[in-house]
């Protein structure tokens, strides 16, 4: 017969280690470079957004309150990002696009300032751009892409009329 008052406690510890899901993957940039090395090309604005995930302050682009024919690229690596036909005025005070060009521009998920967000990236760089929400247009994509323009180089059509 068993006696059990002989029997030494035994704790049990689990423990559930949580693995960062797969939008924290880390993704591989055609072009890579060092913290000092970007701190050297960018501005310090362009730095904090692009590297840092900053936002710049509302209104503060000169890029928010244009809307002509052309194509915004990432002021780090120039890889063309959004159309300016996909731009429009969400009042934000942040450039605003209903869709960006496919296959240049990566998402992930944050949590920076306590709730989930759809981030959104240079594919090319990495560089940080903005976020994307549920609030645009409905009658295109219902999507708006709210953009750091400090993020942003805008290179106008040429030959408009
Ligand atoms: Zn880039």
């Amino acid at each position: 017969m068993i006696d059990i008052h002989r029997i030494v406690p035994i704790l049990f510890l689990c423990l559930f280690f949580s693995c960062q899901t797969s939008a924290q993957k880390k993704e591989i940039f055609k072009i890579t470079k060092s913290d000092q090395q970007w701190r050297n090309q960018l501005t310090d604005r362009q730095y904090t957004v692009l590297r840092k995930s900053g936002t710049e302050q509302a209104f503060s682009s000169p890029l928010n309150k244009i809307y002509s024919q052309g194509i915004y690229s990432c002021v780090a690596c120039d890889t063309p990002l959004f159309e300016g036909k996909h731009k429009f005025d969400s009042g934000s005070g942040w450039p605003s696009f209903d869709r960006e060009i496919k296959g240049n521009v990566a998402f992930s998920i944050d949590y920076n300032i306590g709730m989930a967000r759809k981030e959104e990236h240079c594919a090319t760089c990495g560089g940080h751009l903005g976020h994307v929400f549920n609030d645009g247009p409905r009658k295109t994509t219902g999507k708006r892409h709210c953009i750091n323009g400090v993020a942003l180089k805008f290179t106008p059509l040429k030959n408009e009329y």
